[in-house]
Formats: structure tokens, sequence, C-alpha cells
């Protein structure tokens, strides 16, 4: 069937290292190598061309190998019979869009904390004259059975994975709250309230973890993360406690609590200037001081640290090369690790938070519902409160709006290479940035784009072996 009309894809990117080039489709995702002198002759399908003619110009010897590469760019999508391919295949993730259902539900304990980080994306968003509130048991159990309620109604996902994440402020300065309700959450396990795969989360700065709580909190199966930027150096200086006393020595005896308490321990590390400073240091601290078995890296967040120029690409390139070593030691990065199974399972990532997709909810400590946590002391995209009965997640117009944010259905993502594998950052940031949740996080964007580049070369470098 040399007589075929085929055409280029508009979602193909070529990217190009010495003599090789790198055909990638954003959507589908399967990177196929050529020699760069191809290069041309696949450029002759960009606005459709019939196989035979762009054979007819090759020389003869070669016609065999440039129809077992373009089987190759077909089975990508790279070469496609028609631009109404194109179509469907944005089509059909645009139909993905626009259905939130809550999986993860963050339960903000208390908005006071015991530490003054520079950078806390929750803290700097709090006028003067905030009133910070603990969670009563009250609402916290009512919050429950609200985000019991919500999953409910979809029968076909209560059963998918959910996530219940303690959150603040410092989540242990509501330690008795907490307790208690995890002593409800696990009732609500065994009476199938939830579902059975249910996995409990704690964020906290480790600074009030007793024996007692790392025990309770492991004979609860909470995964514990510990957040710490590296030594005491990186740490101390973004964070302090509230009168300003340094705070390393007590988040790294959080770490050995837990770890005496046969815990596996978690870290939340986010990349300040000072932490991604002295690479060797930072992941030593976390690989063999604290000996995680897996964390978040943060991006910075606009706040009170200045940054400097380059700190994106500074940043996106030292969770590169931590996941190098984070690979060979088993340690699993979630930030990184989005990108990896995306791109491993040539699947489109169509949201990179909980909070796009309509896909969590946030419950303040006076019951207030939201998607985000970053706008609680705005109380903005917070459009219920725990003890309104008649919430239609998909009536919502917050949750709509936030369910339908993704690189996919934003204009200017469209040309990116990396529009299958980013998922679009934090609407968070954009907002406080530049006025809206549409708006590109651009921090993110040198992340994802790096990141794709750097897996497309690493996948051929292995290939090549
Ligand atoms: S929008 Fe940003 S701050 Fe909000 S949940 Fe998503 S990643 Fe977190
Ligand atoms: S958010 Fe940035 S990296 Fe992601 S698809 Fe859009 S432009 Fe590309």
């Amino acid at each position: 069937m040399k007589d075929r009309f085929l055409f280029l894809s508009r979602y193909v990117h070529f990217l190009k290292q010495s003599h090789v080039v790198a055909c990638y489709h954003s959507l589908r995702m399967i990177p196929v190598y050529v020699s760069d002198d191809f290069l041309l002759i696949i450029k002759k399908f960009t606005n459709g061309n019939s196989l035979q003619n762009v054979l007819d110009s090759i020389d003869f010897d070669r016609q065999e190998d440039f129809l077992s590469t373009v089987k190759a760019l077909e089975f990508a999508k790279i070469l496609i019979n028609s631009v109404a391919d194109d179509e469907n295949a944005l089509g059909y993730y645009l139909g993905l869009l626009g259905k939130p259902y809550p999986h993860l539900a963050y339960f903000i304990l208390t908005e006071r904390c015991n530490f003054r980080c520079k950078y806390c994306f929750i803290k700097n968003q709090e006028s003067s004259d905030y009133d910070s509130e603990n969670m009563s048991l009250e609402i916290a159990l009512k919050g429950l059975d609200f985000f019991c309620l919500l999953i409910a109604e979809d029968p076909k996902q209560f059963e998918l994975e959910k996530t219940i994440v303690f959150y603040g402020g410092e989540p242990l300065l509501n330690w008795c709250v907490l307790r208690i309700l995890l002593t409800k959450i696990e009732e609500y396990i065994q009476n199938g309230k939830l579902p059975k795969r249910t996995i409990l989360n704690m964020v906290t700065n480790g600074s009030l973890i007793t024996n007692e709580i790392a025990e309770v909190l492991k004979n609860s199966n909470v995964q514990v993360s510990i957040s710490i930027d590296g030594d005491s150096f990186a740490t101390n200086s973004s964070r302090a406690y509230a009168d300003g006393r340094p705070v390393y020595q007590d988040i790294k005896r959080g770490f050995l609590v837990c770890k005496e308490a046969g815990m596996n321990i978690g870290a939340s590390c986010t990349l300040s200037e000072a932490s991604i400073s002295d690479f060797d240091t930072t992941i030593e601290v976390l690989l063999d001081e604290c000996q995680i078995t897996n964390l978040g890296f943060n991006l910075m967040i606009t706040g009170e640290d200045k940054l400097n120029d380059g700190y994106n690409e500074r940043a996106a390139k030292f969770i590169i090369n931590a996941f190098k070593i984070f690979r060979e030691r088993g340690v699993y990065e979630d930030r990184i690790m989005r990108k990896v199974t995306s791109f491993v399972e040539s699947k489109v990532w169509l949201f990179d938070c909980g909070a796009t997709g309509g896909n969590q909810i946030v419950i303040a400590p006076n019951g207030d519902v939201g998607v985000c946590h970053g706008f609680l002391a705005k109380r903005k995209y917070f459009p219920i409160n725990v003890f309104d009965n008649d919430f239609n997640i998909h009536d919502d117009s917050d949750y709509k709006e936030w369910s339908m944010r993704s690189p996919i259905n934003m204009p200017e993502c469209q040309e990116c290479f990396a529009l299958g594998i980013c998922g679009g950052g934090c609407p968070f940031q954009s907002e406080i940035e530049k006025g809206s949740i549409w708006a590109l996080d651009d921090r993110f964007c040198i992340h994802a784009k790096m990141t794709l580049e750097w897996l497309i070369w690493d996948l051929f470098n292995k290939m090549k072996k």
C-alpha cells in the first residue's frame, strides 16, 4: 500500500542530538528515533503526500529502511491517515475533562503553626489580622461525613483509591482531634463508608512528633512526610520557630523518632536557593541521614525568598539529577515520577494536582470547603461548608472551572511538546503571579520541558546499550 496518502500530525515535535532526531507526538508520547538525514524526507508529509511519491525521492537502497521508519511513525501517530485523526485525539482528551469528583480530601486541622517558614504559601496569603483557627472535633467528623457523602455519589469511582491528607499549619498542634479522627476513619473503612484503598497522609514539620504520636501514626497506617530542605544551613535559612529559634535539630529529631518507631518516612523538600546550591549535601541528608523512602520536591512559590535568575532551570536540573540517584536506590520522588510514569506508559497526564480536575476537597478549620489550600486564607474557590447538605459538585461553578483546567484545554499549550506529560503545574501559582488560574505556571513549564527532553534522550541511550 505504497500509494497511501499520509499527513504529518500537528502534534509532532523534532528534537535533535548530534545525528539523531527524536520524532515525538505530544499526545501519543512514543518517541521514534531516526537518522537526521531522514528529517527532511519526513517533513515532505507536512501537508499530506503519497508514500510512493516520497519513496521515489529517496535512493533505492534506503527505501526499505525508510519504509520501516514510516511503520514506526504511523504506530506513534506521527504520520496519520487524515488530519481528522488529530482532531479526534484532542476531542477524546477534552471529553475527559469537566467531571469533578473528589479522590482526595485535605483536612486543615489547624491554620496555626509553631514555625514561620519564609516560603509558606499558606501563611504568606494571610493578612496581618487573619484569625488562624483550630479545627474542632465536630467539624473534623462532619468533614469526614461530607467527604464520604461526595464519594458515595458515584459508585463506579467509589472503590478507586482515595487519599486523606492531614495538613496545616502544623497538624500536630491539633493532635487530640487528629487522634479521634483516625479512629473514625478506621471505623469507616471497616464499615464501607470509605473504600478499603484509603491512603492516609500527613505533612508535618516534624518538631512535635513524640514516641507516643509516632506509635499511633504507625498503627493507623499514616504515611508521614516531614518537611526538610537539606542540611542545617539550607533548612534554617528559610525556616525558623515563630520566636526565631532555629528548627533543624528538632526536624531531625522528628525523623529519628519515626525511624525508631519503625515507620517508612517521606520528606517534603522545598527547593530553596540554599538547597539546590549544594546538591550532594541535600541528597546526603535526605537519603543517608533521614533515610527517607519517598519524597516530593516543591518548587518555590512566590514568597519572601528572592529567587535568583535561572532558579527554575537549576531547580529542574536538580530534580532530574536527584532522580538518577533515587532510581538506583529505590527512592520514589513524586514530582518526577508522575512525568516518568506518563512517559513510560504513554499515558496523557491531564492534571498535575488534585485541585485541577476538581478531584480534591480542602476542609478549612471552620468547615468551609474549597478546591485548593493555597486559597485558604482568602477563601477563594471555597464554595461550600460541611454543614450544607445539598452540595452538588457537578453544578458548582468553581469545581466546574477547575475541572477543565488542563493543558489539553489551554490555547498556549497546544504547540508545546510537553502537552501530554505536563498536567499544567500549579494554578494557584499562576493566579498569584499572573492573576488567573488559566495562566501558565512558568516554573513548572521549565520543569516539564526539561524533564521530558531528558526522558526522551535517556530512553535513547538505554536503547543503544
Ligand atoms: S493549585 Fe497549586 S497549591 Fe493548589 S492544590 Fe494544586 S498544586 Fe497545590
Ligand atoms: S503548562 Fe507549560 S509545559 Fe505544560 S503544556 Fe503548557 S506550555 Fe507546555
